[in-house]
C-alpha cells in the first residue's frame, strides 16, 4: 500500500467523512487536475461560453446593488482560474464594472493558486485560506462552481433499526460504524427517518457550515452568492460517492488520495442553511444558461470560427445545457442580502 493511502487511512477505521476529507486534501494540493492530462473536466473548462454567462450574471447583479459600488467579488475553489478570467474578459467593456471589482479566492491547493496568479495576472488576485479572512467591507459576489461536491459527507446505514456510520477499514473495505452522532440524525430529513435494513443517507455537516458561513457573510456585506453543482433538489437513499481517475470512474476505495472522490451535493440542505439571506432560486444549469443568452453568445462566436470551431461550439452547448447531460444534473443556486434583488436567471 502506497505512503499516500497508509496516511489517509491513519487510525482506521475512519468514518467515511474523515477519509473524504483527507483524501480530497491530499489529491487537491499535490497536482493540477483539470484538462486532458488530468482526471476531470469541469464546466468552465468545456467552454469559454461558461464563465461568460457568469460574467453576465455579476454585471447584473452589481448594477442592481446601491449606487454600482465597489464590490469584492470571491470565488470559491477557483480551479484554474478559468471561470474568472472568462467572466472578466465577457464584461470587460462595461463602464465602471472592472474598477468596481476586486478579486478575491479561496484555494486549498498550492498548485491551483500558483495557476490562478498566472491566469488572472492583471486583475490583482488575493488569495484566501478560507472565506472567513474575507473582506465584507463592500458588497460581495460570492461564486461556487463544483466547489461543495468536494467538502465530506457522512454515510449513514440502517442496521438493525439504528443508523450507524459507514466507515472505511485498513484493507480498505467498507463496513459499519458505530451508531450515527445526535447531530448527525438531526440531519437526516423527515421524510427518510424511517428506513429499512441497509438503506444508506449521506448528511454532510460540512457542506452546511459552508452554506451558512456563506450566507451570513452575504447577509453582512451585502451581495449575492451563486453555488453551482450536480445533486438533488431532495435528498433521496443512495450511496453517491464517486471517484474519478484519468478521466474514467474508479472504485472509491482505488487510487486512493490519487482521485477526485465527489458526492451529489443535497441542495435540500443548503437551501435551509441559507437563513441568514434569501434563497433566489434553485434552477438547472440548463435554463439558467439559456436564460442568460447562452445561444445567442454561441452565434457571435460562431461567426468568426472555423466549421471545426462551430462543431465543438455546439457539442460545448449541448453538454453543458442538454437535459441527457450536464443540463439538468447540475443545478444552481442563488441568494442575495435583500428580497428586493432578483438576479438574473431566477
Ligand atoms: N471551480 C473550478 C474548480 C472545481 S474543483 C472549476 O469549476 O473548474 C474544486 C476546487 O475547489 C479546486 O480548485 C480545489 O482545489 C478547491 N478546493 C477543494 N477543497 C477546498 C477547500 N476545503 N478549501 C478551498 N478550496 C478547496
Amino acid at each position: 500500500m502506497s505512503d499516500i493511502s497508509q496516511k489517509i487511512l491513519e487510525g482506521a477505521p475512519i468514518d467515511v467523512a474523515t477519509f473524504m476529507a483527507r483524501a480530497v486534501e491530499n489529491y487537491y494540493s499535490t497536482r493540477d487536475p483539470f484538462g486532458a492530462d488530468g482526471d476531470f473536466t469541469t464546466a468552465p473548462e468545456i467552454s469559454q461560453m461558461f464563465g461568460e454567462m457568469i460574467g453576465i450574471w455579476m454585471v447584473d447583479l452589481w448594477s442592481k446593488l446601491a449606487n454600482e459600488s465597489a464590490v469584492n467579488i470571491i470565488e470559491l475553489g477557483a480551479g484554474r482560474g478559468t471561470l474568472m478570467a472568462d467572466a472578466m474578459r465577457a464584461v470587460k467593456g462595461v463602464e465602471g464594472f472592472s474598477d468596481a471589482v476586486n478579486i478575491h479566492l479561496v484555494e486549498i491547493s498550492p498548485v491551483l493558486r500558483a495557476k490562478q496568479v498566472e491566469v488572472l495576472a492583471g486583475y490583482g488576485v488575493t488569495h484566501h485560506v478560507d472565506l472567513s479572512m474575507c473582506p465584507k467591507d463592500v458588497p460581495s459576489i460570492i461564486i461556487a462552481n463544483e466547489f461543495l461536491d468536494a467538502l465530506p459527507v457522512h454515510q449513514l446505514v440502517m442496521d438493525g433499526g439504528k443508523w450507524c456510520e459507514r466507515v472505511v477499514t485498513a484493507e480498505p473495505q467498507f463496513d459499519l460504524g458505530d451508531d450515527a452522532s445526535d447531530e448527525l440524525l438531526a440531519l437526516i430529513p423527515e421524510h427518510l427517518r424511517d428506513a429499512t435494513d441497509g438503506k444508506i443517507v449521506e448528511v454532510s455537516p460540512a457542506r452546511i457550515k459552508m452554506m451558512a458561513d456563506i450566507s451570513a457573510h452575504i447577509a453582512a456585506s451585502g451581495g449575492a452568492a451563486l453555488i453551482i453543482d450536480y445533486g438533488y433538489e431532495r435528498l433521496n437513499y443512495g450511496d453517491t460517492f464517486q471517484a474519478i481517475f484519468g478521466h474514467k470512474f474508479c472504485g472509491v476505495l482505488e487510487n486512493i488520495g490519487e482521485a477526485d472522490i465527489t458526492t451529489h451535493v443535497d441542495f435540500g440542505a443548503l437551501r435551509s442553511a441559507s437563513g441568514d439571506a434569501y434563497l433566489a432560486g434553485v434552477t438547472s444549469q440548463g435554463k439558467f444558461l439559456i436564460s442568460l443568452g447562452v445561444y445567442q453568445r454561441m452565434q457571435v462566436l460562431k461567426q468568426k470560427a472555423s466549421v471545426q470551431q462551430q462543431e465543438d461550439l455546439e457539442v460545448a452547448l449541448d453538454r453543458l445545457c442538454s437535459p441527457n447531460k450536464m443540463g439538468t444534473l447540475f443545478k444552481v443556486m442563488a441568494i442575495t442580502s435583500d428580497k428586493s434583488i432578483t438576479p438574473v436567471g431566477f
